[in-house]
């Protein structure tokens, strides 16, 4: 059920053309840019795009101009972790693990400086349950943060149902092209 949905998902947005992961990825911007909690956090997480998720690169951009720290995740495939750094330059990434780009050298950072972590996903549904890759990286990120958890994501990959485990940490907000939806 959870593996049919993955795949479904990952073939959707496959199939998605450059302009459409484009003009998606202005309006998840702008909607990001609307909440509160964006316009005062001094440190945010988030994650680099790949796969044609909503692009974040923007949003980096946006977030060093204005002064703000920013942490991105490095994948640990021994143990399924993330490994936060700290990156101050587009030009200081590789792609590591996953293929997905990644710091070159490690700035570990401070996690309970974090205020606002966005994060990728393949569905999420309304009460804020999410659906990753499979392996439990955000899982564990998740459960030991206070700051607010934003899904960035494209609006087919909202369903009804997630059927979500006990270890699964929900979302504060999913924020698609479409709208903001605010969890509880
Ligand atoms: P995803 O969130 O990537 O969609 P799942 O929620 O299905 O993946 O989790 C994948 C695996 O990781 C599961 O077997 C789950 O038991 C394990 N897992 C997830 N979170 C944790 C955690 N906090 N501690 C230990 N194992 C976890
Ligand atoms: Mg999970």
């Amino acid at each position: 059920m959870k593996n049919k949905l993955r795949k479904e998902m990952k073939l959707k947005r496959s199939m998605l053309n450059v302009d459409e992961v484009t003009t998606m990825s202005r309006c998840i911007y702008e909607n990001l840019f609307s909440l509160s909690c964006m316009k005062c956090a001094k440190t945010v997480c988030t994650f680099i795009s790949a796969f044609k998720e909503p692009d974040t690169i923007s949003i980096i951009n946006t977030l060093w101009n204005e002064d703000v720290k920013v942490a991105v995740p490095i994948s640990n495939v021994d143990t399924n972790t993330l490994t936060l750094s700290y990156i101050d330059s587009i030009n200081d990434l590789k792609k590591g693990a996953y293929g997905i780009l990644e710091p070159i050298r490690i700035k570990k950072a401070d996690e309970t400086e974090f205020e606002v972590i966005l994060i990728p996903g393949l569905a999420f549904d309304k009460n804020g349950n999410r659906m990753g890759f499979g392996k439990g990286y955000y899982d564990r990120f998740l459960e030991k943060t206070s700051a607010v958890k934003i899904a960035l994501c494209y609006s087919f990959q909202v369903v009804e149902h997630i059927p979500a485990e006990v270890h699964d940490v929900p979302m504060d907000y999913i924020i698609t092209e479409k709208e903001i939806i605010k969890i509880r």
